[in-house]
């Protein structure tokens, strides 16, 4: 079968490449010419675990181009799986699909099984298919199909290839068989069901699992107030196999290029519909208070941060991706900045891409200890294994005072106990080990 894929971010890269993987012949298309040069000479744009080594090993299989024409003309299945941002009234912006759509119609010269892989709102594959049908070249066949996708960044190979379903939507049965033939090795249950409601399925999904991390935070927030730690609450929450025990970790919130853009497509559409979400609605609104948290956490020991030495661990939203889609940081680091701190950050992989948001006043550091160094306060924003790993005593050592504001409970509280340091993370005791003079 011959198969192309549209976009090659982090959802069309890693299909195309695992597709490739299974024995699939796999052209992916980018407008984006230097990813196109990148990805030819064996080099992935994005940084992912597994990506490069996967996409390497697979190159015979793979063709990178931006000659969408030449890709989707005698295609089998085309793939697209281009961005669907938030508009600013916090709809999905769907210009890319539409252009993808349209640049299908123009190209295809058989018959074709489009597949819809980005996050749309319900309806859209309705909306995907007419537009190709108004616009085709040539007299042929096109069924839509939705297949939405589950990954998540981070760990983005091992979902795809030991997904935990599959999800298609068709109205054609034929094009239902067609991607079950595709997906037949993957070893995933599969559940077919009609196009809306595979739509739906993402946004239920992803906003239920938004919904979890609001709640959990809005428990841990009470934990602090009143003396429970939430870390010991979560552990006996998630032993109940009727809720689990993922996404129950309490932090700064949610970020990322999908929890923040899906819970408020799907507000903005029932809206639409004169239908008000409040669960979701609660949990955006939680969310973007949770952001600030550790600002708030500042001023118990700073009325202001004015000509402070301010360390930050971690810019991405979360560890194993250099995406900064919705992080923490994007929101803290501009008011730190506005308080008139100096600003020190480390990120393993997250610099260049936060360099090009702010290539000045901030010092971007290699390692965790010049970061530390002669710090008056650290925030830590994302959990990477690095910080998890550095010994809380080290901060004593290194840190003008050793104030950490730790919005991902990167450490246990017993290490906070028995080093000399002042340690306040999200919904637990605050350590203070240490008699610190605040300048
Ligand atoms: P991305 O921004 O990383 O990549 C999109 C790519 O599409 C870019 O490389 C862009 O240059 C390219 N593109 C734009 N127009 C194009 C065109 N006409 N032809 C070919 N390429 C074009 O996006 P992403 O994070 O991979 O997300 C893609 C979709 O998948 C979104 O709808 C998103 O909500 C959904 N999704 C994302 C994730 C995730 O973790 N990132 C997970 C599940 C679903």
């Amino acid at each position: 079968m011959k198969i192309a894929v549209a976009g090659t971010g982090y959802v069309g890269l890693v299909t195309g490449v695992c597709l490739a993987e299974h024995g699939h012949s796999v052209s992916c298309v980018d407008i984006d010419s230097r990813k196109v040069a990148l990805m030819s000479s064996g080099i992935s744009p994005i940084y992912e675990p597994d990506l490069e080594e996967l996409m390497v090993k697979n190159m015979e299989k793979l063709n990178f181009t931006t000659n969408f024409k030449e890709a989707y003309r005698d295609a089998d299945v085309i793939f697209i799986g281009v961005g669907t941002p938030e508009k600013h009234d916090g709809s999905a912006n769907l210009k890319y699909v539409f252009s993808v759509a349209v640049q299908i119609a123009q190209s295809i010269e058989k018959d074709c099984v489009v597949v819809v892989k980005s996050t749309v709102p319900i309806g859209t594959n309705d909306k995907v298919e007419d537009l190709i049908n108004t616009n085709l070249v040539h007299n042929v066949k096109v069924s839509v199909a939705s297949n939405p996708e589950f990954l998540s960044q981070g760990t983005a190979v091992k979902d795809t290839l030991h997904a935990s379903r599959i999800v298609v939507g068709v109205e054609d049965p034929d094009a239902g068989e067609v991607l079950k033939d595709i997906y037949k090795d993957f070893g995933a249950p599969i559940i077919v069901t009609n196009r809306k409601s595979a739509e739906m399925i993402k946004y239920a999904s992803n906003d239920f699992l938004a919904l979890k991390i609001s709640f959990i935070n809005e428990i841990a927030n009470l934990c602090e107030i009143i003396g429970a730690d939430i870390e010991d609450v979560a552990h006996g929450m998630g032993y109940d196999n009727r809720i689990g025990n993922r996404f129950l970790n309490s932090g700064i919130g949610y970020g990322g290029s999908c929890f923040p853009k899906d819970t408020k497509a799907l507000h903005w559409l029932a809206n639409f519909h004169d239908h008000e979400l409040k669960t979701i609605k609660a949990a955006i609104d939680v969310n973007e208070n949770q952001k600030l948290k550790l600002i708030k956490k500042s001023r118990k020991y700073f009325d202001s941060l004015k000509g402070l030495n301010v360390a930050v661990l971690g810019l991405t939203f979360k560890p194993g991706t250099d995406d900064l889609r919705e992080a923490p940081s994007l929101v803290n680091i501009p008011i730190l900045l506005e308080d008139g701190a100096n600003v020190k950050a480390w990120d393993p992989v997250g610099i260049e891409n936060f360099q090009k948001l702010y290539p000045e006043n901030i010092t971007y550091c290699t390692s965790i200890e010049d970061t530390l160094k002669n710090a008056d306060v650290c925030f830590i924003f994302t959990e990477w294994e690095e910080v998890k790993n550095f010994n809380l005593s080290n901060y004593e050592k290194l840190m003008r005072s050793p104030i950490i504001l730790d919005g991902r409970n990167c450490y246990d509280l017993s290490s906070a106990k028995s080093a000399k340091v002042i340690y306040d993370s999200i919904g637990r005791e605050t350590i203070i080990s240490l008699e610190v003079s605040l300048v």
